[in-house]
């Protein structure tokens, strides 16, 4: 069976017609079961309602509902651990990502490939600073971090059984699911697609969400902002030196009236070492938060009501309330 997992917030507009892509791809191939699993990611528009409809009048469609927002990541992680497939595939929605590409997908992992991730050649309706943006930010991360997190991929991907488990194995909270991924190994193959705009409705990513996103992706794989900390400590204190073998020549060697001089110097001094000590420390304090977050060992997120599962196993029924 394919798991096909759809993380959605506040997507009415879109969910009809992606179930009926979606459908359709699955009716295609009658030789493979498919299982469609919703998860609301605390939706506050008729997002639940549609996927009660849907998961009604198909026994292929299964809904979780999160008990509020928890963000794409956390909700893509929420339908993993409910997916039972013997290979899963990560969608949005917003049909941004062609359903028909999940064909492709699943010839490529019968050949033998684990996980089988889809690189955009052409994204349409992004603007240019989405572009870039996104271009310097997977720049960066692949500079700094051991792990390659191929650009121009989403979370788009199908992966074997034993890359989810592997992934359902790494509790931590700051997810960044492609970069996990990445990161677990395997075999990993590209296939191009085109991006296509949002069928309907909004991108759920304002700007300062992305920046967010983006620190996830730097932070949980990286140690180089800490150790840029280190360097520019070791700068300034290289600049720190001279300023005093200086200020000794001056205050010995030369007559008062050059030395009491410096206001300029002092100044400048204390704004560069202050700067330095605070960012420096800033940089500690971001990861020092996230040891904090995950040591209270809090659940990833809480399931107010799931439907659709019927005697599909399952997981953790802790705090579930079914309704159906
Ligand atoms: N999403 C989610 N929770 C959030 C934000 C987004 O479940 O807090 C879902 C959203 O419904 C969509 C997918 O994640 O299915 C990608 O979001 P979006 O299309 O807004 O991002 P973009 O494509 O603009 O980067
Ligand atoms: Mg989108």
């Amino acid at each position: 069976m394919i798991s096909v997992v759809l993380p959605c917030f506040n997507e009415d507009p879109v969910l009809r017609e992606a179930y009926r892509r979606l459908a359709q791809v699955a009716d295609a191939t009658p030789e493979t079961p498919f299982e469609f699993i919703f998860v609301d990611d605390g939706s506050s528009d008729a997002t639940p309602a549609v996927l009660h409809a849907l998961s009604l009048a198909d026994a292929r469609v299964r809904g979780i509902r999160l008990s509020r927002n928890f963000g794409q990541q956390v909700a893509t992680t929420a339908g993993l651990e409910h997916a039972s497939g013997d290979a899963v595939v990560l969608m949005d929605a917003d049909l941004q990502d062609p359903p028909e590409i999940v064909v492709q997908m699943l010839a490529r992992w019968r050949e033998g490939y684990h996980v089988v991730y889809a690189e955009r050649t052409d994204r349409a309706g992004e603007s240019a600073f989405k572009l870039w943006s996104a271009k310097a930010f997977y720049n960066f991360v692949n500079r700094v971090s051991q792990v390659r997190i191929p650009p121009d991929t989403g979370d788009f991907r199908l992966m074997d059984r034993q890359v989810v488990d592997a992934l359902l194995r790494m509790p931590e909270r700051d997810r960044f699911l492609r970069g996990m991924v990445s990161w677990v190994g395997f075999r990993q193959v590209a296939i191009p697609y085109q991006r296509e705009a949002r069928f309907a409705g909004e991108t759920k990513y304002p700007l300062l969400k992305m920046i967010r996103f983006a620190a996830d992706g730097i932070l949980s794989f990286s140690f180089v902002p800490l150790r840029l900390a280190v360097w520019t400590g070791f700068f300034a204190l290289g600049l720190a030196f001279l300023g005093i073998v200086y200020a000794l020549l001056l205050r010995f060697f030369f007559d008062p009236s050059h030395w009491v001089r410096g206001w300029a110097s002092t100044f400048v001094a204390i704004l560069f070492m202050g700067g330095v000590q605070l960012v420096s420390l800033g940089i500690i304090g971001e990861y020092v938060g996230r040891i904090y977050g995950e040591v209270k060992q809090r659940p990833l997120y809480f399931v107010r009501e799931r439907f659709g599962f019927g005697d599909a196993p399952r997981r953790d029924r802790s705090n579930e309330r079914v309704k159906d």
